[in-house]
């Protein structure tokens, strides 16, 4: 029905067949949509009022829009370090909506059942996780961190069976494209070696269409290689913990990806971990810029035929590009840094006060989001960091450093507002809003939440949606519950 604004394409499908299989979604018995994005919507050029009528069908998997060609995706990826061949194994790729605006988006729905790719895996989800990574994601997009977007939330009717049976969900997402590391990946090893210029050509199309030139395929890598640096300071800066960066989990297009037991930190520590699968503690606050890293030099590996035609030329050339992930990534959280505690002019000090503060809050277990908030406000009265003399003596040379800038210290509190947020999707607000929905059908608590995070930078919100939790409210570990 053209009326619902569907534009569908499928530039992914005319890649070779080795990278997709043709996927039909099962059907779900009583499909009932929960949620519904109607801003999104609207800006991918989809009308709401036309779409209603057809949405809980249409989202659920049951009925396939106008233009739809539903395919699983080919992938691999090193999971928690080691080499796995994957692929869409509960998520059913509907194509690409082109929105008013030219934008080229996929629309992909998770859950939707068993594909060629699932394995043991029975292809369907549960309300719980679906509803974590529509809050989440649709968090740190108002954050202005690059994230895959949730369009609709559809509850299935039927029972996914898991440690208990469990309602389930379809989740449709959006997203620049669903290219990782793992595509490339799973390229590198096919027997055709044409098969990794291919996908290379094609997501320098899609997402670097600057990109020409001699050496492009390094230009390429250069690109992503950037927008991770850029990506991961920004989960940095704002206490973003992914907790599966394995490298099928990280795009191409620089987008976060895959919500799964990831969490935002409430007090400063950077050996912060939640997800109950990552016992080493891998993927720690502290460790992902190093794993971003470790992940480029996979995505690094595949391309080098097409670098240079001596390996050895290629790996010298490769290697002296991921040694620069290092110094961009230094560079985007030394400005995101300055930026939080309303630093404009740099200065060569600056740094170390940054790392002292960051010390401070460590060592008095400061809640991250609420001290920058507060620094923001100048309002820091009530925060126990306030009455430590050795903080006090840094708010001090703060303060110093802030009256000897080129804009006045109420401008730069205006600046430091508008970077510091008031109000982050916190864990054990996320897990109440979860429990209510799943056990109880009443997604009210998740409705209001996922308003309250579109707007982070207000003060105006009710008071349990800005304070860290209390002790016994504190969540330790989150489960990916797949
Ligand atoms: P993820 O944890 O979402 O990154 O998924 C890792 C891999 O496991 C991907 O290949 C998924 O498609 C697959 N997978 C996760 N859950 C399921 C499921 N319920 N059924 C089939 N495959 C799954
Ligand atoms: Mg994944």
């Amino acid at each position: 029905m053209k009326e619902s604004g569907w534009q569908l394409e499928h530039s992914y499908a005319d890649l070779p067949d080795v990278f997709y299989k043709e996927t039909k979604p099962e059907t779900a018995e009583f499909p009932e949509i929960v949620l519904f994005n109607w801003n999104l919507a609207k800006s991918l050029g989809l009308d709401p009022r036309n779409l209603q009528l057809e949405s809980s069908e249409v989202f659920s998997g049951n009925r396939i829009p106008d233009g739809g060609l539903p395919i699983a995706q080919a992938y691999a990826g090193h999971q928690f370090g080691n080499f796995t061949m994957l692929g869409d194994g509960r998520a059913i790729l509907l194509g690409e909506q082109v929105a008013p605006d030219g934008r080229r988006v996929d629309i992909q729905l998770k859950g939707a059942g068993r594909t060629v790719f699932s394995r043991m895996g029975d292809g369907r989800s549960p309300l719980g996780p679906m509803l974590r990574e529509y809050i989440i994601s649709e968090a740190m997009h108002a954050l202005n961190i690059p994230s895959t977007r949730a369009l609709a939330l559809v509850t299935t009717g039927e029972a996914v069976s898991r440690e208990r049976m469990l309602p389930g969900a379809v989740l449709t997402r959006v997203a620049a494209s669903h290219l990782r590391v793992g595509t490339f990946e799973y390229a590198a090893r096919l027997e055709d070696k044409s098969h990794i210029r291919t996908l290379a050509d094609y997501a320098i199309e899609r997402h670097y269409p600057e990109i020409e030139g001699e050496n492009k395929y390094l230009q390429f890598f250069n690109a992503v290689i950037d927008r991770q640096a850029a990506l991961i300071s920004r989960w940095q800066l704002v206490g973003f913990i992914h907790g599966v960066m394995n490298t099928d989990n990280m795009t191409i297009s620089g987008e976060t990806i895959d919500y799964g037991p990831c969490a935002f930190m409430d007090a400063y520590d950077p050996e912060t971990a939640f997800s109950s699968i990552d016992v080493n503690k891998r993927y720690r606050y502290r460790n992902q810029p190093g794993i971003a890293q470790w992940n480029l030099a996979r995505l690094a590996e595949t391309l080098l035929p097409l670098i240079h035609d001596d390996k050895e030329e290629a790996v010298g050339i490769a290697q002296a590009s991921l040694g620069d992930f290092g110094k961009q990534y230094n560079m985007y959280w030394q400005s995101g840094m300055r930026e939080k505690i309303g630093l404009v002019d740099a200065e060569e000090a600056d740094d170390s006060l940054a790392d002292e503060l960051l010390d401070l809050m460590h060592q008095y277990k400061a809640d991250f989001t609420k001290t920058f908030r507060m620094l923001s406000l100048d309002a820091l009265e009530d925060m126990p960091l306030y009455a430590v003399e050795a903080f006090k003596d840094w708010y001090e040379r703060w303060q110093k450093r802030l009256e000897s800038q080129s804009i006045s210290v109420e401008a730069a509190y205006e600046r430091m507002r508008s970077v510091n947020p008031a109000v982050i999707p916190r864990n054990h607000l996320v897990e109440e809003a979860l429990d209510s929905a799943v056990e109880k059908g009443d997604f009210s608590k998740a409705s209001k939440l996922i308003e309250v995070l579109s707007n982070p930078y207000d003060d105006g919100h009710d008071k349990m949606f800005k304070e860290p939790p209390e002790d016994e409210e504190r969540v330790h570990m989150t489960f990916c519950g797949t």
